[in-house]
């Protein structure tokens, strides 16, 4: 999956409260890439990952996967789009309380009237050291664990492209580094794209590219 980014611009409302959170960023992704985004709170990096996800639409600007225009699809189709091909991951990783570990992990899949790849979900859950939670609440889960819940449910529709707003934002450091190795790992297995927002340099300095954005302008971070 090619994804290429043209000019996004997003502007939050108007006159003296009229924000520029996203300024012109181009960025041009192959299949396979794994780049990561820093910059200060506020600079824009949620802005650019929900235009790049789909999950937000720009004020201007373009955005194509494999040369489709995704801006032109309605939101059904583009949701749809995004469930199938794209897995995000929050923050704060925005799990339904009153769903099980498993029914968070397949709900992408169900609101599509599609059953889970079993042997994928084990494998999922075993590489993610959640086998044995997935019958449990994700309140009585600590948020390492939660946050590997909702990685195996942005994974598990075997999606093109990952975006993680900040992932380990919300976690102690160690739980922090396990879930970095652990997406590395299965961004190393799938195959698929990885982009990462993180305020943590090193983290940053494992992608293979890496962007910062300040004041709503991305630019690419040159080595040496
Ligand atoms: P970051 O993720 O880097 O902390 P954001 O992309 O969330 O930054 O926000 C960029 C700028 O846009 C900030 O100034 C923020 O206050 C503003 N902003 C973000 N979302 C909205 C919104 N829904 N309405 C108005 N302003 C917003
Ligand atoms: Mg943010």
């Amino acid at each position: 999956m090619i994804i290429q980014a043209n000019q996004l611009c997003k502007t939050y409302g108007s006159g003296d409260g009229r924000v520029i959170a996203l300024h012109k960023a181009s960025l041009h992704l192959a299949a396979g890439d794994f780049i990561s985004i820093m910059g200060p709170s506020g600079s824009g990096k949620s802005t650019l990952l929900h235009l790049l996800s789909g999950l937000d639409r720009p004020t201007s600007g373009t955005l194509t996967y494999d040369g489709r225009d995704i801006y032109a699809c309605s939101d059904r189709m583009l949701s749809e789009f995004r469930r199938q091909r794209i897995g995000f991951i929050f923050q704060q990783f925005n799990l339904l309380p009153v769903l099980t570990a498993r029914e968070n992990i397949i709900m992408p899949l169900l609101l599509d009237k599609k059953q889970p790849d079993e042997t994928w979900l084990k494998q999922l859950a075993g590489i993610l050291g959640i086998g044995d939670r997935l019958s449990h609440l994700p309140h009585e889960l600590s948020g390492g664990q939660q946050q590997r819940v909702a990685i195996a449910r942005a994974l598990i529709a075997k999606p093109d492209v990952i975006f993680a707003d900040e992932p380990t934002g919300n976690l102690d450091s160690k739980s922090g580094c396990e879930v970095m190795v652990l997406l590395k790992e299965l961004w190393q297995k799938t195959g698929s794209t990885l982009v990462i927002i993180t305020h943590d340099q090193q983290i940053a300095e494992t992608a293979q590219r890496r962007f910062s954005i300040i004041d709503g302008v991305l630019s690419e971070v040159m080595n040496g």
